[in-house]
């Protein structure tokens, strides 16, 4: 198998844990990583690169971890443009939600389906995103929500069963109907397909007894819990996300003093996801509050047609350092290892010997200008498994 060294690179960031002390990011200035056939077999000084077939020269450019989003929702039909603009011109309206989402999406073909998920998912390659994690949530019947898993699954590892995404409107008037069969036969359905299984604990959603009945019998099956928490109140998501080892709590908006304890002292991520603040106008997590207390902090683009339609980890990049306290470092972390913290994963996210070669190069001679030149599409070139793909 012939190698490849990428050199002349002014910043690398390889997250390397070894080089965390000072450094979280383990930058390494003038550069060289060599990849041989999907990983990565040496990174270091450029001027100490071991000799290749192969020489790619970055110009002096930045290179960095494939961005890791530990949370998207890209198995999904339709459209929400009319609910974004009334939302954003200050007017009404009573449609809307995620049941639009959930009666176009039972209305698409298959191949309808996979045609959207194919095409968000080259539009996130295109702005560096190499390991994505994505959910059903808009079937809420046991054959589709088992459509979505198995079509997610022919695209990704990362798949997470949301049947309890909202109550299927088929159950408007019997919620604890439909938390046995998202606990029953959709998830006997459901659990052969994926890898995670995820609620939305909430007011109007899933209550607390609810959400770790639905996560328990998840676990019983061989997934493992996520959980939507403390996105638009107060709640018990992010306690009971702790109580179970949930991998990753997510949005985290509205946290009490007890909650950022009770992360801190956990294996559980909190995944802020400021594209759906963005979207719905909504206060910002505080991440500072977070990284302050030491609590593991994962950054993703909750990418839906409804309440944060950006595929973008870079925006999210310059919205946390922007309005959530993060300093540009935080928040490339952020994206690449703390999304694979997120996945408990240590395969992706970092650039180390071993670890997949996903690499992104930017326009830029540092990761910094992510933050810097928001908006710009500073990505230029993507491998993803030692491919380059952009
Ligand atoms: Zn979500």
């Amino acid at each position: 198998m012939s190698a490849t060294v990428i050199t002349n690179i002014a910043t690398l960031v390889t997250n390397d844990p070894s080089l965390r002390d000072p450094d979280p990011l383990g930058l390494v200035r003038d550069a060289a990583v060599v990849i041989e056939g999907d990983r990565v077999v040496w990174t270091g000084a450029a001027s100490k690169a071991p000799a290749t077939d192969n020489r790619v020269d970055a110009g002096g450019r930045a290179v960095l971890p494939g961005f890791v989003d530990s949370h998207s929702h890209l198995v999904f039909a339709g459209d929400r443009t009319e609910e974004f603009n009334a939302r954003m011109s200050g007017r009404p309206y009573s449609a809307g939600g995620i049941r639009t989402t959930v009666a176009a999406t039972r209305a698409a073909s298959e191949a309808e389906l996979e045609a959207t998920l194919t095409r968000h998912l080259a539009e996130a390659l295109r702005q560096g995103t190499t390991t994505f994690e994505t959910k059903s949530g808009y079937g809420l019947t046991v054959e589709d929500e088992e459509r979505a898993l198995r079509l997610a699954a022919r695209h990704t590892d990362e798949v997470t069963y949301l049947g309890a995404h909202v109550v299927a409107p088929e159950y408007a008037d019997d919620p604890a109907g439909y938390v046995d069969l998202v606990t029953g036969a959709m998830l006997d359905a459901c659990a052969p397909h994926a890898r995670w299984i995820d609620v939305f604990c909430e007011k109007g959603a899933f209550d607390g007894d609810q959400a770790r009945a639905i996560l328990t019998a998840g676990r019983a099956k061989g997934l493992h819990p996520r959980i939507h928490a403390n996105q638009l109140s107060y709640g018990p998501g992010v306690r009971l996300a702790v109580e179970l080892d949930a991998a990753s709590a997510d949005h985290c908006t509205h946290l009490t003093d007890a909650d950022v304890d009770a992360l801190a002292n956990s294996a559980t991520v909190a995944t802020l996801l400021p594209g759906a603040e963005f979207s719905t106008r909504a206060a910002w997590p505080d991440a500072r509050r977070l990284l302050d207390a030491g609590v593991t902090v994962a950054l993703s683009t909750d990418c839906n047609p409804g309440s944060s339609y950006t595929s973008s980890v870079p925006f999210c990049v310059a919205l946390a350092v922007r309005d959530m306290g993060m300093t540009p470092d935080e928040a490339v972390w952020a994206a690449t290892a703390g999304g694979a913290a997120a996945l408990r994963r240590t395969d992706v996210g970092r650039l180390v010997p071993g670890a997949y070669a996903d690499l992104v190069l930017l326009d830029a001679p540092s990761h910094v200008h992510l933050a810097y030149r928001p908006g710009v599409p500073l990505v230029t070139g993507v491998w993803r498994r030692g491919v380059r793909e952009v």
